[in-house]
């Protein structure tokens, strides 16, 4: 089985009466492999079939009369049901791929403070109804050495989290610093905050600490499994501290190798 357990005595190599206990994890790694090439592949096949579909009901949606209300209602169901589905693919191939390739080679210096202007004004467009205050802590000196594209997902999903976590007229604050240890970027907000003994698990794929309020939210429930695994890719951990009913903060820490010491070609 998986977890045999192989067992011999090496006295014959002239070591002595010693027992040695090896657990042979072939077959589990190359389970774990076929588990990720399978998701990979299933994503990647799904794409195309929901592509053909979102199409043929924009065109339907085009094309049914306003007095038709109940066939309006159900297609209009239909292409938010497509749209979550695309959401979930999308993520699911990110996630893939950030398991399985090398991006080493994609690492430059990229200037943070831009990047995170653009998010706060797409965050504030997310949910103008809900008249967020978001403040943005960020010297525009801030740089990183990192993959710009990951490191936009990780940020803009734990920046979406929470927008959509927090309650009408909460606040939201995106800080980055920098000492002796490495910078750290930091997202707080006063909203529905977390039970802590749910906090340790958050990480994991399709964990929610409160199914209800899937449909809700509209999440991939993929998101911060994407921001582990970015991090893990740029050496840098994450913190999660959080209270039920008071509010949330997410830090990354990442370490000292990762600032940007001299001045080179600077990815916006
Ligand atoms: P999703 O948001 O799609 O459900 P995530 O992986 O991004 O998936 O987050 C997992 C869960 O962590 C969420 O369902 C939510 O319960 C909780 N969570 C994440 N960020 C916040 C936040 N800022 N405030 C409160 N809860 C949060």
């Amino acid at each position: 089985d998986d977890n045999r357990i192989l067992q011999f005595r090496i006295t014959e190599f002239g070591v002595g009466d010693q027992l040695i206990l090896a657990r042979d994890v072939t077959r589990l790694h190359h389970l774990e492999e076929m588990r990720k090439d399978f998701v990979a592949n299933v994503s990647h096949e799904l794409k195309t079939p929901l592509t053909v579909l979102k199409g043929y009901l924009e065109t339907l949606q085009d094309t049914v009369p306003e007095e038709q209300a109940r066939l309006r209602r159900a297609l209009s169901q239909m292409a938010s049901q497509s749209q979550r589905m695309e959401a979930l693919v999308h993520d699911l191939l990110l996630l893939s791929r950030l398991e399985s390739t090398n991006t080493d080679n994609t690492h430059q210096a990229v200037t943070v403070h831009g990047m995170l202007k653009r998010m706060r004004e797409s965050a504030l467009a997310l949910a103008p109804d809900k008249h967020h205050q978001i403040v943005l802590e960020v010297p525009e000196t801030a740089r990183l050495v990192a993959d710009p594209a990951e490191l936009e997902s990780a940020f803009g999903n734990l920046i979406t989290n929470a927008v959509k976590y927090t309650p009408e007229g909460g606040h939201i604050l995106i800080r980055w610093w920098q000492d002796d240890k490495g910078a750290h970027f930091s997202v707080s907000d006063d909203g529905t905050g977390i039970d802590p003994k749910h906090i340790p698990r958050l990480t994991e794929r399709f964990y929610r600490p409160d199914t209800s309020r899937v449909t809700q939210t509209g999440g991939t429930g993929l998101g911060l499994a994407i921001v582990k695994h970015v991090l893990i890719r740029h050496g840098a951990r994450l913190e999660i501290r959080s209270e039920l009913g008071k509010g949330s903060v997410f830090i990354c820490h990442f370490p000292r190798e990762r600032l940007v010491s001299k001045p080179t070609a600077l990815a916006q």
